[in-house]
């Protein structure tokens, strides 16, 4: 493996503290993934990114940056790529998902922030992840209070532009966001010094289109009664589409795609026949979150959707690609963002209809709804969701976690209960 300590050490990183999270990962993977059996092999791709994360990518992104390429970071899926790949930028997530970030983090934001906001400003302030160091310019949006407040923190040796997100779905609100996007159009040429051209915002808006058409590839072999791939390994795939190249993504999804519809043709299944089957909606699980996913199938059930950033809500409907004036295609990249049925908005009937209809898609047995400690919007909205799927007659497990392992057993015993109702 590459020693990329110099790399790190020119970046800036406190060296030190992120060996100790380089120590702590191969682990965890291995006790989460590698136990698994019978995976795709095309999951090999995934487990070589994983076992470099803080090396291979951010070493390209370098490298790009050496070759004049700017890169932004994001923090949530309402930046619309399109606009940073037409001027020849490279996007990345940067949302924090271990608890390894979250003590550098309440330094400086209340107690009761959710794990998520914490652990990204933790891993910036605290210098241990290579991502927040790289980037050159951050992307926010008016989306939670947690954030927007966190985005001034973050805002304070770094670049920084906000994205004024609508909270309401009325035809001014998608005037408005078209409005957004012009503005952050600007923002990008003239941080990036390219022109953002019609063929090029075209060509941009294939390329996101075809990222989010492979993982969709993969999504539906998941509708299959015989699972050809674990609701882990989908998770793997969709946490590193926020880091990786669009056109490899793709690349490396369709093949993943191809291999789980052979399976399914075959009528090979990683797990047992009757294995019930789970949809997870609410709050993004940023990487390397794969606790409920591995408490869910180390259970006896499968995860077969999730219904979030970190899953359908990132993938699911495309940009118009007709568009041929930057007007039109400002037009068609408002009206696919606006779909997104974050909890951010109100009222937002479109979730509760987002997550019946997936259940039926995926023909689930039962949804666990699924909120991040402190997170006010998704938490508030859950009795909504609940009533919805108990109208639905859906059974449904409300919890409320974080990123420690504190409440991994009392979680165990409960979708464990809730896994043995099911039946
Ligand atoms: S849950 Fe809402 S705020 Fe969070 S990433 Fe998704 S769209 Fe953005
Ligand atoms: S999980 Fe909730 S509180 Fe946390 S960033 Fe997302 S919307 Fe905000």
């Amino acid at each position: 493996m590459t020693d990329y300590h110099p790399m790190w050490e020119d970046l800036g990183m406190d060296v030190e503290t992120h060996d100790q999270l380089c120590a702590v990962l191969p682990q965890a993977f291995g006790d989460v993934y590698l136990s698994q059996e019978n995976r795709p092999d095309a999951m090999a791709f995934w487990d070589m990114v994983v076992g470099e994360i803080h090396g291979i990518r951010p070493a390209e992104l370098i490298e790009a940056q050496k070759n004049g390429q700017k890169v932004f970071g994001t923090f949530c899926v309402f930046v619309p790529d399109e606009v940073i790949i037409a001027a020849n930028g490279i996007v990345t997530g940067l949302c924090g998902g271990s608890q390894f970030w979250v003590p550098a983090g309440e330094e400086v934001l209340p107690k009761n922030t959710c794990p998520l906001i914490k652990a990204s400003v933790g891993a910036r302030l605290g210098k241990t992840c290579p991502f927040f160091r790289i980037a050159d310019m951050y992307v926010g949006e008016t989306t939670c209070d947690g954030k927007k407040k966190a985005y001034e923190i973050l805002a304070e040796d770094v670049p920084m532009h906000i994205m004024d997100l609508p909270q309401m779905k009325r035809e001014c609100d998608y005037k408005k966001w078209e409005d957004e996007i012009r503005k952050f159009i600007k923002v990008v040429e003239d941080f990036t010094g390219n022109e953002i051209t019609p063929e090029k915002l075209a060509d941009a808006i294939k390329t996101v289109n075809a990222k989010r058409a492979a993982m969709k590839r993969v999504y539906e072999c998941r509708k299959a009664d015989k699972l050809p791939i674990s609701g882990k390994d989908v998770l793997l795939m969709s946490q590193i589409a926020f880091f990786d190249d669009p056109k490899r993504c793709a690349e490396m999804c369709n093949k993943l795609a191809d291999e789980c519809e052979q399976r399914i043709a075959d009528g090979v299944s990683v797990f047992p026949e009757g294995t019930k089957r789970i949809m997870i909606t609410g709050t993004p699980m940023a990487i390397p979150n794969w606790k409920l996913h591995h408490i869910i199938e180390t259970s006896g059930a499968a995860v077969v959707c999730e219904e979030c950033c970190t899953g359908t809500r990132y993938f699911e409907n495309m940009v118009d690609e007709s568009g041929t004036t930057l007007d039109e295609q400002v037009t068609a990249l408002s009206n696919r963002y606006m779909c997104n049925n974050c909890e951010c908005f109100t009222p937002n009937p479109g979730r509760k209809e987002d997550i019946l209809r997936l259940a039926k898609e995926y023909n689930v047995d039962g949804v666990i709804d699924a909120h991040l400690m402190f997170c006010n919007l998704y938490d508030t909205a859950g009795r909504g969701v609940a009533s919805a799927l108990a109208d639905a007659n859906i059974p449904c497990l409300t919890i409320e976690t974080d990123y420690t392992d504190n409440d991994a057993e009392q979680l165990r015993t409960r979708v464990q209960a809730f896994i043995e109702m099911l039946d």
